[in-house]
């Protein structure tokens, strides 16, 4: 099967580069800059209970969580549905979707557009946060801001179909809000209340610090793996080799490595296992049977991209040449 970018046939062929960064004026959205600001205040209240006042079931219960949204989105959200680096029988994909509304950022199928988006057009104004524009603005900005125009034209122009035929992905995003209310606030409040007497307060605001745990290190792809780094595969483009990055989101931080070669499920080159959990999940389910046409890159063509368009490091980002 071929990888996502297969859906460059449906854009003309001068449509293919969009502006990178021209002046714009950003319009805020009042509402998301409200919502946001509760979260992380809710948040760092959660914080202080999880240190002063929170049960270890709680704690413990709620480290569960924050590592289900994680893979709901590296497994689901990103390698299966943006990138189809794999296939999922329908009891993976309907574990997948409810991990995924655990981390409530959108419908799977929602996140899935806007991850093919940014990957066409990387770091220009039609990648919905293009990171020429800043720090802030590709971490977590872009979402309390108006999308720009030219991202609304252009994903307009691509093809989701594949996304809109699946029947898991359109029950969620047919009920996004019902869903991700259910799975990211409703059970992890109710349940440590009911199931060992932890305080609703407590309950509640550590589910808050676990949702913006969960937002913030997905988002430091956006902005520190398109920042800081090493270009490893690709020097000319910004996503960087980040271990870091790796190292708090399930082993998405090789991300030059990944926007090289998006369709290999395993997002970074061979030899990563302990810093991609992610793999293993997916390997985990490959062998029980649920997950299949596992894609990979070989470590021919791996090499040989390196030394036709690398900077001479390794993905450790280690200068091994000079270039
Ligand atoms: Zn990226
Ligand atoms: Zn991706």
């Amino acid at each position: 099967m071929a990888p996502f970018v297969e859906t460059d046939e449906t854009i003309q062929s001068e449509e293919l580069v969009a502006p990178q960064a021209a002046p714009w004026k950003y319009e805020i959205v009042y509402p998301a800059v409200l919502g946001m600001g509760y979260i992380h205040l809710a948040a760092i209240y959660g914080l202080y209970l999880a240190v002063t006042a929170a049960q270890w079931y709680t704690l413990v219960f709620s480290a569960f969580t924050a590592v289900a949204a994680g893979i709901g989105l590296t497994a689901g959200a990103h390698r299966l549905w943006s990138h189809r680096a794999y296939k999922a029988k329908p009891p993976l994909q309907i574990l997948l979707m409810i991990m995924q509304s655990i981390a409530f950022q959108y419908s799977a199928l929602t996140w899935a557009k806007l991850h093919r988006t940014h990957h066409r057009y990387s770091d220009t104004d039609a990648d919905p946060h293009n990171a020429t524009r800043g720090f802030f603005f590709s971490h977590m900005g872009y979402l309390m801001v108006k999308s720009h125009p030219e991202f609304r034209k252009r994903v307009k122009l691509m093809d989701f179909s594949d996304l809109y035929s699946n029947q898991i992905l359109m029950l969620q995003h047919k009920y996004t809000i019902l869903f991700c209310f259910t799975f990211c606030l409703l059970l992890p409040t109710v349940i440590p209340v009911y199931l060992w007497g932890e305080s609703l307060s407590v309950a509640w605001h550590v589910s808050m610090l676990r949702y913006v745990y969960n937002m913030h290190t997905t988002f430091l792809v956006n902005s520190v793996a398109h920042m800081f780094g090493s270009g490893t595969y690709d020097k000319s483009i910004k996503p960087t080799q980040n271990v870091f990055v790796s190292l708090l989101i399930f082993g998405e931080g090789f991300h030059n490595y990944h926007h090289v070669f998006p369709w290999d499920y395993r997002t970074a080159e061979l030899g990563n296992n302990w810093l991609n959990p992610t793999k293993l999940f997916i390997d985990f389910f490959a062998w029980v049977g649920w997950a299949y046409d596992l894609k990979t890159v070989s470590d021919d063509v791996i090499s040989a991209r390196a030394e036709r368009t690398g900077d001479g490091t390794n993905s450790w980002g280690f200068k091994t040449k000079s270039s």
